[in-house]
């Protein structure tokens, strides 16, 4: 029997229509051209997102936000539906990958997929609700020089307090710049780590791990809706896509160490973007040993997927959170300038619960193992205040000034001798960022303010952060960096005052 031509015209249409937008015109990345054998370069990255936005001119772009230590560009792709009269508000999401470099590469490279899946694939709808900025090479250099830290060798993810590198100044302007409403800052996290659990003969053992903004000086409602709703339900998103998912435990180097939730200062870039009225969620897929024997090159397709599994389900939450996370996020930027503020935060031991079993993986062997350690996930915060109206810097300005300037704060140098009624203290601190500083003493009185004194008023966006980076109290403040340490004397006045509403007036 002759096939019918009109019935084998009609299945070749059908064929190349549910086909073509999936083969035909896909843009593969560098990862997949490579066939998962090596890490995109930072080059191939700018590049594919370049060819990627001329392909949809209408809703997508790429931006540079400036160069890295080396000169590499740091890109950004920003995604958003072209803007209609009438149009309803967009939520803002920000996510940014690889942060350390080639360690951990796979955000990054996840990020180029996620967002090929929304202009080209079916997910384009997700732009009716956002406006997408995707940052998936936060660290060009390190990408390129198959390290963890930047050219310095500095990790970035620790340097948001002292803010000395490039790549993070430039990511903190996008942040202030674009004003998300909710940040996925994506990583990865080591299970075999040579230098020190190998050596007691275990890797660590999980799928994901997520993280809010821990800091007790973002705004409460944030971090309340953060722990109580968006931690659980992105959690349970995960895993429900396949990937086990829970909240986040910080580094296990040792099986004797306590267990607690990771970083809780302003150093990483999950609490600066909590401080700016952001709901910053931090996630970790696994890294897996690369002793081990993988499908692809150190098991990158299968990170790769982690991370777009991850990447999706938090684009996917947050659309159907938006006018929650809108509410949430915009009450808490009301909050900044005026609810009163925690300097401090520790982890201690929970007397209700002194232990934690967390499956870990021998070494020699490699069977999980229930270890037993001690639970010291209770965050303790102390040392609150209400946020004073201005601070005001007394001496060492030219050491104080260059920190405020990285961090776009706000300050006016005093003219003529000023007299100021503030709140004088002395202060004991540790240079580290884990003890709790001694208020020793704390006064009302008159101070006399030289020309050169700096001041600072909290009205500001960065005010918050201004009064945690210089109170000595605070565990994000710059005085717990060794550098700056020694400017507080226990036994002298702390040269750095609070004032109040109209406490400041020039000497007659
Ligand atoms: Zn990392």
């Amino acid at each position: 029997m002759r096939p019918c031509p009109l019935l084998a015209t009609m299945w070749s249409i059908v064929l190349t229509c549910f086909l073509a937008p999936a083969q035909a015109s896909e843009l593969a990345t560098p990862l997949e051209k490579n066939g998962y054998t090596r890490i995109s370069s930072s080059t191939e990255i700018a590049g594919w997102l370049r060819a990627l936005a001329a392909r949809h001119p209408d809703h997508a772009r790429v931006d540079v936000l400036g160069h890295s230590v080396q000169g590499r560009e740091i890109a950004v792709l920003h995604l958003a539906a072209p803007r209609m009269e009438a149009d309803k508000p967009r939520l803002k999401v920000m996510v940014t990958a690889s942060q350390h470099g080639a360690a951990e590469p796979a955000g990054g490279e996840a990020l180029l997929v996620v967002a090929r899946e929304i202009l080209e694939g079916n997910r384009k709808d997700l732009l009716e609700d956002l406006e997408l900025i995707f940052v998936p090479n936060a660290n060009p250099d390190g990408r390129d020089l198959d390290q963890r830290g930047n050219a310095n060798r500095v990790n970035l993810n620790v340097d948001f307090v002292l803010l000395t590198q490039p790549e993070n100044r430039l990511l903190r302007d996008a942040l202030y710049n674009f004003a998300p409403d909710a940040l996925l800052d994506s990583h990865e996290s080591a299970v075999l780590k040579r230098q020190t659990l190998a050596k007691e003969g275990y890797l660590t053992d999980f799928d994901a791990q997520f993280e809010y903004s821990n800091n007790p000086a973002v705004p409460a409602a944030l971090r309340e809706y953060a722990l109580q709703t968006f931690l659980p339900a992105i959690n349970a998103r995960v895993t429900a896509g396949g990937l086990p998912a829970h909240r986040y435990i910080g580094e296990i180097t040792s099986l004797k160490q306590p267990i607690t939730h990771g970083g809780l200062t302003l150093r990483n870039f999950r609490n600066t973007s909590g401080l700016s009225g952001t709901l910053a969620i931090l996630v970790e897929t696994k890294l897996d040993s690369r002793d081990d024997t993988w499908p692809t090159w150190r098991n990158m397709k299968q990170r790769v997927s982690r991370q777009i599994l991850c990447i999706n389900s938090f684009l996917d939450l947050t659309r159907e959170q938006a006018e929650e996370i809108r509410a949430v996020t915009t009450a808490a930027r009301q909050a900044l300038p005026r609810e009163q503020l925690t300097l401090f935060a520790g982890y201690e031991r929970d007397r209700d619960h002194p232990t934690i079993r967390i499956p870990m993986r021998r070494i020699d062997t490699r069977e999980l193992e229930e270890i037993e350690f001690r639970d010291h996930r209770k965050q303790v915060n102390a040392d609150t205040l209400p946020i004073p109206t201005m601070l005001a810097v007394a001496r060492h300005a030219d050491l104080i000034q260059p920190v405020l300037d990285r961090h776009s704060i706000r300050y006016h140098q005093v003219e003529e001798v000023t007299r100021a009624e503030v709140v004088a203290t002395r202060v004991k601190v540790a240079p580290d960022i884990y003890t709790r500083g001694k208020l020793l003493a704390e006064t009302r009185k008159t101070v006399t303010l030289e020309p050169g004194s700096l001041l600072i008023d909290t009205a500001q966006p960065g005010g918050r952060v201004a009064v945690l980076l210089l109170d000595p109290r605070a565990n994000s403040s710059l005085f717990r960096y060794p550098e700056y340490t020694s400017l507080v004397q226990p036994e002298e006045e702390f040269f750095i005052y609070r004032t109040f509403k109209g406490a400041t007036r020039s000497q007659p």
